[in-house]
């Protein structure tokens, strides 16, 4: 017999499973973030003195101190950003056979685009089409034809649709993204799109962490902004204007990283590893994260008994970096979440390493004086 959804487990877990598959199934490509931005802003209403939408469309929500802080005239004032959007694509052509063509909107690598199912989302609803590369099948393909990857040019969506209908349906510049279910294993989550959903999720549930909790241990004495940032994918585009519009003195890039724990990843490039708990970025290609505080945040993670690693990444950066270069600087460090199998449909995270990473923030923003 088919077991259903274990419901014991996920409270057992302590995570807030349906908010995670919500927002993971939104879509969301760079610049069409406003769904995803729906869910949060209903989520986080009661959770922040502010929130407003920037006028490139990032969430911008502040929390103001709950404690007076000893020896300032002026609050800290902290920026955690994560970002809300997704790899897809546009929409670039229509063929006169109906064929929807594509022009993509962050990093793919093309070996993972065969066979997808995608949602074609438009101003007047989605429609579901199957995504393939222009070719033969395995039983009419040269040997040749087999070992050829295909560039991203070469990809369309098959809309199942007659044409006349997908010319009038259709406009070039609606969005495609991957569309495949969010579910759950006995100690992971895997969906697409937890590159960036799950720094979405850490950064709400943390913030309702402090806010819901009543102890003294949880007041704060710095003015918390979360920024839920729009175009990531494409360069930390969202992140830019609104670390220059907020001015932060401490900045937190949450997002994703690499988990190259698996076969066919020498050990030493594996970044993170599954299980180990929350990772603490000290170096990747878009930054140097201070180093105070990062020492500042894994004291805070050992006192909290909160599993934790160190990890550089040689290549990719998140939005952290922005804030870091933004206005006359900020201290910045990246808090991530390693993820298997990352710009996949079959992205993976570890529900321990996922409860660190809400854990730690939790723990730390009270520490900031
Ligand atoms: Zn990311």
């Amino acid at each position: 017999m088919p077991t259903k959804t274990p419901r014991k487990k996920q409270a057992r877990s302590g995570l807030n499973i349906p908010l995670l598959r919500g927002l993971c199934e939104t879509p969301g490509i760079p610049g069409r973030e406003e769904r995803v931005r729906e869910l949060i802003r209903r989520e986080v209403g009661a959770l922040f003195d502010s929130v407003y939408t920037d006028s490139m469309g990032s969430l911008i929500c502040t929390r103001k101190p709950t404690v007076a802080s000893a020896g300032r005239t002026a609050p800290t004032r902290v920026l955690i950003a994560a970002h809300m959007d997704e790899i897809g694509f546009y929409v670039r052509h229509i063929d006169e056979k109906g064929f929807l063509w594509v022009n993509p909107a962050g990093g793919f690598d093309t070996r993972n685009l065969f066979s997808r199912r995608v949602l074609v989302c438009t101003a007047d609803g989605d429609y579901q089409g199957v995504m393939n590369p222009g070719g033969k099948p395995i039983h009419i393909a040269s040997a040749e034809d087999r070992k050829k990857v295909p560039e991203v040019e070469e990809f369309f969506v098959d809309l199942g649709m007659n044409p006349d209908a997908v010319q009038k349906k259709i406009r070039i510049g609606d969005t495609v993204v991957m569309n495949e279910p969010f579910f759950e294993q006995p100690e992971k989550v895997v969906s697409k799109a937890l590159d960036n959903r799950v720094a979405c999720y850490v950064a709400i549930e943390a913030v309702r962490k402090i806010a819901g909790a009543r102890t003294k241990g949880m007041q704060h004495a710095a003015e918390i902004i979360v920024v839920f940032t729009v175009q990531e994918e494409v360069g930390l585009r969202g992140a830019t204007t609104a670390a220059n519009a907020v001015g932060a003195d401490i900045g937190i890039g949450l997002d994703t990283t690499l988990a190259c724990d698996t076969p066919g990843v020498p050990e030493n490039q594996r970044v993170t590893r599954h299980g180990d708990g929350v990772a603490i970025m000290l170096q990747d290609s878009s930054m140097i994260a201070d180093h105070r505080l990062v020492d500042e945040l894994c004291s805070v993670a050992d006192k909290n008994r909160i599993p934790h690693q160190r990890c550089i990444l040689p290549r990719g950066g998140q939005d952290g970096a922005a804030i870091q270069r933004s206005g006359p600087g900020a201290r910045t460090a990246a808090v991530v979440c390693g993820t298997r199998y990352i710009h996949t449909v079959t992205e993976s995270i570890h529900k321990g390493d996922l409860q660190a990473t809400v854990d730690l923030l939790a723990a730390w923003i009270p520490t900031v004086a």
